[in-house]
């Protein structure tokens, strides 16, 4: 099978298409922008049906702009969390039934791809990194270093929060939920300011 950059696609897009539109949103074309495209690609052809589908990406790290790019899908509004468990992992998933699709890099396929393997696991400094063949590898990898699984999203995350009600903080008399305590969590030490 011929193999080559320009005939992958991610959804309607070629792979140069795509990169373009990374660079301009996320500000380069990093690696794990261009695996999250192929993963969110892959995600939307292995959906269990229905038709509204939120998404949870375990790492903030480059994920959530591959969804951002290519879905209806953002952190504004609502329908993208991030559950920060490390993995580079997302999960598609109806937010009527719970019954969703989990993508994830799976490591078992990465040793036929040295670039990539190299890239994932941190094994050499990033001045070493030869970025056009990881780039290269990436493309003609395409969905071939992913694996997906069916999940469940349990019922109390897909109910809608209730609004709490809002109340002025005592010290800096800005608004904020009451749900958070006596003061408001920038006044908590939340915040990294001096
Ligand atoms: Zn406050």
């Amino acid at each position: 099978m011929k193999h080559g950059t320009s005939d992958r696609k991610i959804g309607p897009l070629t792979a140069e298409e795509y990169i373009e539109k990374g660079k301009s949103f996320h500000g380069s074309m990093a690696p794990g922008l261009l695996i999250g495209g192929f993963m969110v690609d892959y995600a939307r052809k292995n959906l269990p049906g229905g038709e509204f589908f939120d998404v949870i990406s375990e790492t903030g790290h480059c994920l959530p702009d591959a969804v951002q790019l290519l879905t209806p899908c953002t952190i504004g509004n609502g329908w993208l969390k991030i559950i920060d468990t490390g993995r580079f992992a997302i999960t598609f998933y109806d937010k009527s039934t719970g019954d969703g699709v989990r993508v994830y890099l799976d490591p078992k396929k990465l040793e036929s791809w040295e670039e990539i393997n190299s890239w994932f696991f941190r094994l050499k400094p990033k001045k070493e990194q030869d970025s056009e063949k990881l780039v290269a590898e990436i493309i003609d990898a395409g969905p071939e270093i992913l694996s997906h699984e069916p999940v469940k999203v349990r019922s109390d995350f897909l109910a809608r929060p209730h609004k709490e009600r809002i109340v002025l903080c005592s010290s800096c008399g800005e608004a904020y939920p009451e749900g958070h305590g006596e003061k408001c969590m920038g006044c908590s030490g939340l915040l990294p300011f001096i």
